[in-house]
């Protein structure tokens, strides 16, 4: 009988350790900055007609805690545009989409410019459907300024465009 249970635990202790998976730290949150305009619309796309900018096609997972997918999640981006000038009138470079049932989302933009003293960056904000919202920026990498290596997206130059990748883990 006795053996019999200490079999069960030996059995059980991988599958328990294969329950919690890591799936990285918690996404850190950066500074909203003076630009956020709450209302953007939802699209998969911000470029403009006639953007000069590089195209951007960031793509990635919202996963929680327990490195399951966020389905459902709103990602609500804004950023300077190719002059590095943000639009604090109407919604250009601005809009959201959601995380579908894997967790997964996709939005096309352009690369912004860099303003003074600051790397290229996407603002972002993420939230849970009725969870507390995550506000942070995502870099590009080999950029000249200091920035938060957990927040730089992979990236790479595919055809004249920029293919990146970011999965943010929530709390
Ligand atoms: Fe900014």
């Amino acid at each position: 009988m006795r053996e019999g249970l200490i079999a069960i635990v030996v059995l059980l202790a991988p599958l328990g350790a294969a329950a919690q998976p890591s799936c990285g730290p918690p996404t850190p949150s950066d500074m909203e900055g003076p630009f956020y305009t709450p209302g953007a619309p939802l699209r998969a796309s911000l470029v403009e007609p006639g953007a000069k900018g590089e195209r951007v096609v960031l793509t990635g997972r919202v996963l929680g805690a327990d490195c399951k997918p966020v389905t459902g999640a709103l990602l609500d981006f804004w950023q300077a545009d190719e002059k590095g000038e943000y639009d604090n009138k109407g919604f250009r470079y601005r809009g959201k989409v959601t995380a579908d049932g894997d967790g997964r989302y996709r939005i096309e933009t352009i690369l912004p410019a860099e303003y003074p003293g600051r790397p290229r960056h996407l603002h972002v904000k993420v939230q849970r459907p009725g969870a507390r919202v995550l506000t942070t920026q995502l870099y590009f990498p080999g950029e000249p300024h200091r920035q938060n290596p957990a927040l730089v997206v992979k990236a790479e130059r595919r055809d004249g465009a920029w293919v990146a990748v970011f999965d943010f883990n929530l709390p």
